[in-house]
């Protein structure tokens, strides 16, 4: 068997696990080189935000250098908030409240963080560079092999590459996601409107998941205002790195059942964004505000997949982190949270074993033995949420949007 203490690393994928997991590395003094298949880093708009809970805010904190921990934190959203269920009225159903500490829960604009995590890995992120494979795994190591054919040497090999995987059918050969019925078309519209907040007041500092009257159908937004703004901080904490945004959006989602996005909507932004027009209609008049006054480029098409439990892993010596390996529907926002935790846990792993002497593949197993049971409870949760906000089990979905919110006064007024 091969023993290694020092080793090299190739990362598959520049997502939020991927630079994590390199940043974790760097620190411990670990040769990290992170491979991504788009041409350059901000090449696609996307600009969602996430709730980093616990977990995420954890990882980030263990991997990150103490001052680009503390830039995120601050250019983040204000801790605490919460997550209103209601009917397509805006009625309220119930609300879920969320701890105001500053390390409990953060909302932080996805984008900002990802540039954060590139920050300091200078040379060491390439670009245009998709991974199609591993090959080797004798004496000799690995080598990440790229669609164009090249491929570069390695100790381990670290499948980041998110839920359409690549390397996955290789490394994890029996667990392929699973498809759902339910898809999300994702926009994000300007929070200052008309020299205004789109937002009322009574929902400042709150999630919305507005639940239609027809089951299978709901809409998700909640509002990102950036506590310092990103260039300003940038600038002072790390200057040269690129802050993607400045201003404050509204990030919303129109989930509806797969069959009814249409295939000439699958890629073209035009008919996303109808589609989500035609399927707001029955919907309050601010969601079918945001809807109208989305920012096009940003508009995305996401259809729901579930990982499944792997049973092996083919490869010694290389591994898979985040989506690739246990995608969820995102309901209960645990998907970038459980990457993250992914990243400093295989980290955390690798480093000990360079620092012991232990093997690799010792650490390497370890990672993959307390991950799977995390990550798929992780799944099993937001599966399980998504069926019952979305499924056609008729009395929980009369209870959510006929009976509770009888019982609470309107929230927003539709005038
Ligand atoms: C609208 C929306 C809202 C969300 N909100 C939340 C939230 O609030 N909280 C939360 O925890 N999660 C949330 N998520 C989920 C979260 O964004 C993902 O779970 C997370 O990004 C997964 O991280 P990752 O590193 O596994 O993959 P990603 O971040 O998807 O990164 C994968 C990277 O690999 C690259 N890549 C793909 N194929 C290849 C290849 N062959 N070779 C090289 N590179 C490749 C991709 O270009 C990408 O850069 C949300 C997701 C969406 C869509």
């Amino acid at each position: 068997m091969r023993i290694s203490t020092d080793f090299s690393i190739a990362i598959a994928g520049a997502g939020l696990s991927g630079l994590c997991l390199a940043q974790y590395l760097m620190r411990a003094g670990i040769d990290v080189h992170v491979y991504e298949r788009d041409q350059s880093p901000f090449i696609r708009q996307q600009g969602y935000r996430i709730i980093l809970d616990r977990y995420g805010l954890e990882a980030l904190r263990e991997s990150l250098p103490r001052p680009l921990y503390r830039l995120a934190l601050a250019t983040g959203d204000e801790p605490g908030g919460r997550l209103r269920f209601t009917d397509s009225r805006l009625r309220d159903a119930f609300t879920i409240t969320f701890k105001d500490e500053p390390d409990a829960t953060r909302q932080v604009d996805r984008a900002t963080l990802r540039s954060i995590l590139m920050t300091g890995l200078d040379g060491r992120v390439h670009y245009g560079r998709a991974a199609a494979g591993v090959d080797g795994g004798g004496p000799t190591g690995l080598r990440l092999r790229f669609a164009d054919g090249t491929s570069v040497p390695a100790d381990v090999v670290v499948g980041a590459d998110g839920v359409g995987s690549a390397l996955r059918a290789q490394l994890m050969p029996d667990a392929d996601p699973a498809g759902t019925t339910m898809a999300g078309v994702y926009g994000r519209s300007p929070l200052l409107q008309r020299g205004g907040s789109v937002i009322p007041d009574a929902l400042r500092t709150s999630g919305v998941l507005s639940i239609a009257d027809r089951p299978g159908r709901a809409f998700f937004f909640t509002s990102m205002r950036f506590g310092e703004r990103p260039r300003q901080a940038f600038a002072r904490v790390a200057p040269g790195s690129y802050a993607p945004t400045d201003d404050d959006y509204v990030m919303w989602g129109m989930l509806m059942r797969q069959r009814e996005v249409p295939a000439a909507a699958r890629g073209d932004l035009l008919a996303l964004r109808d589609l989500a027009v035609r399927m707001s209609a029955d919907f309050h008049p601010l969601i079918r505000r945001l809807v109208a006054t989305a920012e096009l480029d940003t508009t995305v098409l996401n259809p729901f997949a579930t990982g499944r439990r792997p049973q092996q892993w083919a490869v010694p010596r290389a591994t898979l982190m985040g989506d690739a390996v246990h995608v969820m529907p995102p309901f209960g926002a645990q998907g970038g949270n459980t990457a993250l935790r992914d990243a400093a846990l295989l980290g955390r792993r690798i480093a000990d074993a360079k620092a012991s002497g232990m093997p690799v593949e010792e650490a390497i197993a370890e990672y993959q033995d307390e991950m799977v049971p995390y990550a798929f409870r992780a799944v099993d949760t937001a599966a399980a949420l998504m069926r019952r906000l979305t499924g056609d089990a008729a009395a929980p979905h009369w209870v959510l949007t006929r009976v509770l919110p009888r019982l609470h006064r309107v929230t927003v007024p539709e005038s």
